[in-house]
Parts: C-alpha cells; sequence; structure tokens
C-alpha cells in the first residue's frame, strides 16, 4: 500500500476545515492543516462573529432609548467607533489563538500559507509538497460584486469591520442575509443608512410575511430602504461617494457596502489540473459523501455553495470524519435547517415559507399573531413582534416556524429540535408556555388564520 505523509491533509482552516482536522485527528489520523490567512475562516475573522459583536453594539442604541420609560435618566450616550474597533479584533485575536490551540492540542501539524493540489494525493504549500491519504477542500467563499462603473469604489463585508473613518452615510446593496444585517447594524450605530434591493421585496426564500414585516420594520428604525432599484454607477467626488442610481436619482454616502452573494472561493487551487469537476456556478461538485470527481478529494461548506451557514459547515465535517475515521453512522439532514438573520428585530425561521409548504403538502393551516411585546408597553419604542406557524393540514405537522422580534434566533433554535422531531400542532397545543414571554405565543395560537383550500 502507498504510504502518505498524513491520512487527511485539509485545505482551509475555516469552520468546516478546523472541524474536520480536530475531530480526525482526536480519532488517531494524522493531520496536517493549511491555512493562508487566520483561522477560524470567514465567520470567525470577517462574518458571524464580528457580525454579531457589532449587531449587539447597535442595540445599545435603542436601549439607551428606552430606558427612559422604566425610570432610568442617562446622560446622552456617544459612541465610539474606534473602540468597537480595537475591542472586536481583541476578541477576535483570542479566538484565533483559542482555535490554535485546539488544532495543536489534537495534534493536528498547522501549515501558514496558500495550498494549492498538485495531484489526488498531494498539496503544495509555499514550495513543499504534503502527501495524504485523503485531502479535504474547504476554502470557503469570498464576496462577489458585479461589474459596474466605479467598482473600485465600493466595499464589502470584508472591508466593512475596520472601516475608517464610521461611514455618516452609507449605501447597502442587496437584499440578502448581509445586506440587511450591516443595513440594521450601521442604522442602530448611527449612521444614515439607505439600503437599495433589484427585487419586489427585500430577503427573497424567506416567508413573505416575514419580509414584508421585517422590511416595514427596519424603515421604523430609520433605514431608508429602497426596492425596485439599483446602481448604475459610483464616482468618487470632493465630498465623498455619488452614487447614480438606474432611475437617475443621486445618492451621496461615506461608503458603499455591496452585498450581493457570495462565490466559492477555488482560483488558484489547482482544481482543475487535479480533474476535480466544478458546476456552472464555480462550486465544487460532490455527492451525498463529499467526495469530489477525484476520489481521495473531499469538499465541504460554502465552496461547495449550498447552504451557506457556520453550522452546516461543521455538521458536513463532522459526517465526513465520521465516515473516513469512524463509524460512517452519521448523518446530516438537511430539511428543517434553523437560520437567523441578525436584522432589527432578528429574524428566527426553520421549515417550510407558507408558500413552499402550499406547493409540497397542499393543504396548510396556518396561525399568525403580531404583537407589541410586553417590553414596548413601557419603553416608548413601536417595534412590534411577528410570529407563524404553517402546518401539513393532514399530518398535523408543524411544518413552518418563523419569527421576527427580539431574540428570535435564541427562540427557534428551541423550537427547531421539536419541528425536527415532527411535532405536531397537537403537541405544541398541548405544550404549557412560560409566562411572560414572547415565545409563549408559539404554543398559545389556536385560531387559523386561513383554513385549507
Ligand atoms: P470559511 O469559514 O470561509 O473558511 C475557509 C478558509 O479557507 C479561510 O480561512 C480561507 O482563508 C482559507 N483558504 C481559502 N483558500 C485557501 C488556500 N488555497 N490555502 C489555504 N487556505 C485557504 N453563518 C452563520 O451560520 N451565522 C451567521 O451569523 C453568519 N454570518 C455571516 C456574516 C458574514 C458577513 C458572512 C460573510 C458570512 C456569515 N455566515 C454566517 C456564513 C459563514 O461564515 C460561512 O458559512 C462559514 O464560514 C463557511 O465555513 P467554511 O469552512 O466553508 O469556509
Ligand atoms: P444572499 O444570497 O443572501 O443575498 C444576495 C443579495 O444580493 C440578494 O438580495 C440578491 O438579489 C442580491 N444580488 C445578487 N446579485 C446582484 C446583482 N448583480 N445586482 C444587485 N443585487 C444583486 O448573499 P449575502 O451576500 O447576503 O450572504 C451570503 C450568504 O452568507 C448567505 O446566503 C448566508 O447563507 C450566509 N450568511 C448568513 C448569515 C446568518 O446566518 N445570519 C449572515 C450573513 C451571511 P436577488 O434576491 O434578487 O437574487
Amino acid at each position: 500500500m502507498q504510504e502518505f505523509d498524513h491520512d487527511l491533509f485539509v485545505i482551509g482552516g475555516g469552520s468546516g476545515g478546523v472541524r474536520a482536522a480536530r475531530m480526525a485527528a482526536q480519532r488517531g489520523a494524522r493531520v496536517a492543516l493549511a491555512e493562508a490567512g487566520a483561522l477560524g475562516g470567514t465567520c470567525v475573522n470577517v462574518g458571524c462573529i464580528p457580525k454579531k459583536l457589532y449587531s449587539y453594539a447597535a442595540h445599545y442604541a435603542e436601549a439607551f432609548e428606552e430606558a427612559a420609560g422604566f425610570g432610568w435618566d442617562l446622560t446622552p450616550p456617544r459612541f465610539d467607533w474606534a473602540r468597537l474597533k480595537a475591542n472586536r479584533a481583541l476578541e477576535i485575536r483570542r479566538l484565533n489563538g483559542v482555535y490554535e490551540q485546539l488544532l495543536r492540542s489534537a495534534g493536528v501539524t498547522l501549515v501558514q500559507g496558500w495550498a494549492e493540489l498538485a495531484g489526488p494525493h498531494t498539496v503544495r504549500v509555499n514550495g513543499q509538497s504534503f502527501t495524504a491519504r485523503h485531502v479535504l477542500v474547504a476554502t470557503g467563499g469570498q464576496p462577489q460584486v458585479p461589474d459596474l462603473e466605479g467598482r473600485e469604489h465600493v466595499i464589502t463585508s470584508d472591508d466593512i469591520f475596520d472601516l475608517e473613518p464610521f461611514p455618516a452615510r452609507l449605501v447597502v446593496v442587496g437584499g440578502g442575509y448581509i445586506a440587511c444585517e450591516f443595513a440594521s447594524i450601521f442604522n442602530g450605530l448611527g449612521a444614515r443608512v439607505t439600503q437599495l434591493y433589484r427585487g419586489e421585496q427585500i430577503l427573497r426564500g424567506f416567508d413573505d410575511d416575514v419580509r414584508a414585516f421585517v422590511s416595514a420594520e427596519m424603515v421604523k428604525t430609520g433605514v431608508d430602504q429602497r426596492l425596485k432599484t439599483d446602481v448604475q454607477s459610483v464616482a468618487r467626488t470632493p465630498s465623498g461617494l455619488r452614487v447614480t442610481l438606474l432611475d437617475g436619482q443621486v445618492l451621496e454616502a461615506d461608503a458603499v457596502l455591496y452585498a450581493t452573494g457570495r462565490s466559492p472561493k477555488i482560483r488558484g487551487l489547482g482544481l482543475e489540473a487535479a480533474g476535480v469537476a466544478l458546476s456552472q456556478g464555480g462550486a465544487i461538485q460532490v455527492n451525498d459523501g463529499y467526495q469530489t470527481s477525484v476520489p481521495s478529494i473531499y469538499a465541504l461548506g460554502d465552496v461547495t455553495a449550498r447552504i451557506q451557514l457556520t453550522p452546516v459547515a461543521l455538521g458536513e465535517a463532522m459526517v465526513l470524519v465520521d465516515h473516513l475515521f469512524g463509524s460512517g453512522q452519521r448523518k446530516l439532514g438537511y430539511d428543517f435547517i434553523p437560520t437567523a438573520v441578525f436584522t432589527h428585530p432578528n429574524i428566527g425561521t426553520v421549515g417550510y415559507t407558507e408558500a413552499e409548504a402550499r406547493a409540497r403538502f397542499g393543504q396548510v393551516t396556518v396561525f399568525k399573531s403580531e404583537f407589541r411585546p410586553l417590553k414596548h408597553t413601557m419603553s416608548g419604542s413601536s417595534e412590534r413582534s411577528h410570529m407563524k406557524l404553517v402546518v401539513d393540514t393532514a399530518s398535523d405537522r408543524v411544518v413552518g416556524l418563523h419569527m421576527v422580534g427580539a431574540d428570535a434566533g435564541e427562540i427557534v433554535q428551541g423550537f427547531a429540535v421539536a419541528m425536527k422531531a415532527g411535532a405536531t400542532k397537537a403537541v405544541f397545543d398541548a405544550t404549557v408556555g412560560i409566562h411572560p414571554t414572547a415565545a409563549e405565543e408559539f404554543v398559545t395560537m389556536r385560531t387559523p388564520v386561513s383554513t385549507p383550500a
């Protein structure tokens, strides 16, 4: 049998790569991992974590305003962008260290540098060749900006965390996760935010009620959301950036954030030479076992452009490692994957939208609730919450659960367990609520808004 330097060589030290390397090493495999940038990848360095930290920062603005109704008098608060950036950088550096420590203590060999495939079992980093029985490509993705006049003046989510100076006037282009989250965050931090989206309503793919509700809430908080519009050009002027829209309108901005999707990071990896097949969109094609067209080479996470979420990359990594070095029993179901969008207020969702459920199950029963949260009866805030259940009428199974409101992600995570277990509406009804919470609404909705067609 051919001898290899390693059992597994992982390219990319992000969510999926780190989890795979660590788990494989813990199972006794000889593992090396190459990372060209900082350990932790997108999520830790320029994604989930710094984004959530900035979202916390932005929420203080409303908390200060709301405090008065509860008896607190505050001196006018002042926001220090430089301090937020510095504290975030410190925390991210700490996390980079934690990741390094986790890998080293599991026995993973760390290689700093850009890795390239040089054959089915060979990876080259910094001119050095490594051989491995299995190679895992977990190189993630990168922001994608369409061609436009003045493209060189716009920034992406990779640049926004350290932007200098604070963008007092921010234009955000896109209507997906990143555009909506950063529109909310910078609005909360005090910027004047204009969000431009080419379609009829933001957050395509989410439940229509959720889309309309969160859009209205974002507008209430101050985001100038303009739908059915797009950018023609961006030009630099002495007073900032001039953004010309397709309809001829002109906006002045200090920064223009393009959040128009992410593409798989495949360039310079040597995939073609190694014979790894790509999809039309440039993602690495894999089978159900994350194996590419080259049997010894695997791929997972964002580079396969399926569901671009950290817990999915982690789940895929654990399945793959179990398959390569364990019992092979582990599976990842792609249905009922919960997700949150950290807009203000948050969205939490799991399962099918009402439209998807109607298409899939035929008859569905829908329950909805919109209300003013208890806190805001005294806070003075006009923020409202929205909750929705979609039930497959024939089986009584709850197949969609959607929420817009404070801590929606935290709330929906728990319900996702019940949904995964196949909970019916009868089970929801038999569950005692926790009072007074917003979440109890999910177990007390009794009157459907629409009867089955
Ligand atoms: P990545 O985490 O991107 O890791 C890939 C790594 O590979 C990188 O470190 C890169 O430097 C390295 N690399 C690439 N090519 C090479 C090479 N040739 N040699 C060596 N190293 C290489 N998901 C959530 O679940 N929740 C969130 O709240 C959330 N927020 C997000 C916010 C933003 C702004 C963004 C951009 C993404 C967010 N995501 C979120 C998505 C999440 O970050 C990704 O789904 C996740 O990081 C994918 O993990 P991965 O392992 O596939 O790739
Ligand atoms: P999304 O795919 O979510 O959204 C892209 C947006 O850009 C859509 O509104 C899309 O419009 C629009 N768009 C695409 N191309 C163009 C174009 N050429 N001109 C104008 N608009 C365009 O991507 P994001 O970049 O927001 O995020 C990437 C992924 O990262 C997400 O899908 C998600 O999986 C992950 N993520 C997860 C987060 C979380 O879990 N909270 C947070 C942030 C990111 P249209 O709808 O019309 O196609």
